[in-house]
């Protein structure tokens, strides 16, 4: 795995002239990891870039996030964005308006399981319960390292009956476990499916999809990015299926601030 600034000069080429469609997680990859997530907020000068990018017309920004929508929306809150939350559940953007369909069993199940979680991990300090409406997640950032294990225990055993009978799946994440509907739709499947809309628009004119993340959830889209476009893992190289790395967050902002540097100087050219 290659540090991305190493190929600064082979990606200028590979982006020059071309359309680009910017994937990008949130939590690890355009903000620190905060304690708890309401905490995670986004610098100034990365929404500037942000906005910026939104701006040439030959980018497109999109935000893949776990995050519900509403909440990723407000997090960022620039119009030109295309936002898909709860991984990819749910997504907003400029003609672009999807909702899974979720059966209505789903959610009664869900609502059970957050009053029974509640009460079983009530004893743990720290352990926060999210509602993000068509997913839970629970997460374990604040709780003391020993009893970490407890609370997995716990989750594990609550909900054995409902993955066993197919009622839920669940996923793990940084600090975080997710409770989620049994449907095969991941970052990778929302990834492929925006491409396909904007190939549909741009026709044969070339174009490069980007897409940068941090955990686990963000493997699936560079899984399905492989040979298709650049993939960049933030964090230390280790066993990613990304093809190149940034060490954090700070390096992520300077990347995008190259690519539209990139792109502001074509969009002069073309003037
Ligand atoms: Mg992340």
């Amino acid at each position: 795995m290659n540090h991305l600034f190493f190929q600064l000069n082979k990606l200028k080429s590979l982006l020059k002239n071309k359309f680009i469609f910017l994937f990008l997680d949130y939590d690890g990859t355009l903000t620190p990891i905060a304690q708890s997530p309401d905490k995670a907020i986004i610098s100034r000068k990365t929404i500037e870039i942000l906005g910026g990018l939104s701006k040439i017309p030959h980018c497109k920004v999109a935000i893949i996030s776990g995050r519900a929508l509403k909440d990723i929306k407000k997090k960022i809150g620039l119009e030109e964005i295309i936002y898909a939350g709860n991984h990819g559940l749910e997504i907003d953007g400029p003609k672009v308006k999807f909702k899974t369909p979720i059966s209505l069993k789903y959610i009664i199940v869900l609502k059970k399981i957050k009053t029974i979680l509640k009460k079983k991990l009530s004893k743990i300090r720290g352990v926060i319960i999210e509602d993000k409406g068509l997913t839970l997640s629970v997460h374990y950032r604040l709780v003391n390292t020993k009893d970490a294990w407890l609370v997995k225990t716990i989750f594990h055993e609550a909900l054995a009956y409902y993955i066993v009978s197919n009622k839920i799946k669940t996923r793990p994440g940084k600090k975080v476990l997710e409770i989620r509907p049994v449907l095969e739709w991941d970052k990778g499947k929302i990834v492929l499916w925006l491409i396909a809309r904007l190939k549909f628009v741009l026709g044969k004119k070339p174009f490069v999809p980007i897409y940068i993340g941090d955990d686990i959830t963000d493997e699936d889209a560079f899984r399905a990015l492989k040979n298709k476009g650049l993939t960049v893992f933030v964090g230390n190289p280790g066993n990613s299926h990304a093809k190149y790395y940034l060490r954090n967050t700070q390096e992520v902002s300077e990347f995008l601030e190259q690519i539209l540097k990139i792109k502001t100087d074509e969009n002069i050219c073309q003037d």
